[in-house]
């Protein structure tokens, strides 16, 4: 089942919280400083250890002091206006964060709406993505949830939801 909530994503207490990262993997702006913030040092010292990330991919990692147990962090596309294969990375780094989640045996997972802060996706293309990735993964999941940080957000997943199976 898929939900759609408005809330702050470092507050869930769901098997996994999705984190839009950036290829360091060592913290930024936006929903990952404040998944680093709210999960203590000892998560930048752990992702220190990753390597980085490529973009449309993922890695996970303990929650550490978060109420989640595990962050999954994907790294979304920067938009270049949609001719650098931008969707397609988009929809992967959904799909990596779900196979990773059920690799672990979460049942509960819970996503920001990745690349539409700072990376500037545009919020109905990128919800469109999210939420038909979302749909083909929903049926290994109790719950998957698109965790919206501002009302228009969460109106504008429960359109894209209505819309109905593609
Ligand atoms: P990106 O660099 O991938 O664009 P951002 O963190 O700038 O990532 O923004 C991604 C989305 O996360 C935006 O829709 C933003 O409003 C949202 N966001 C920011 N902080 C939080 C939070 N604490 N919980 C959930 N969503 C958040």
């Amino acid at each position: 089942m898929i939900r759609v909530l408005r809330a702050d994503i470092t507050t869930l207490p769901v098997d996994a919280i999705v984190n839009a990262a950036n290829t360091t993997l060592l913290g930024g702006g936006g929903v990952d400083g404040a998944i680093h913030r709210a999960a203590g040092p000892e998560l930048k010292a752990y992702c220190a250890e990753l390597g980085g990330c490529p973009t449309g991919e993922a890695r996970i990692t303990p929650g550490f002091r978060l109420p989640a147990k595990w962050v999954i962090h994907a790294v979304g596309p920067v938009w270049h206006g949609g001719g650098r294969e931008e969707a397609t990375l988009l929809a992967s780094c959904y799909r990596n964060a779900l196979e990773l989640a059920a690799a672990h045996g979460a049942r509960t997972i819970a996503f920001p709406s990745i690349s539409t802060g700072a990376y500037g996706y545009p919020k109905d293309e990128a919800a469109r993505i999210a939420v038909s990735v979302m749909r083909v993964y929903e049926g290994r999941f109790d719950e998957i949830i698109a965790c919206c940080f501002s009302e228009a957000d969460k109106r504008l997943y429960e359109d894209t939801l209505e819309i109905g199976p593609p």
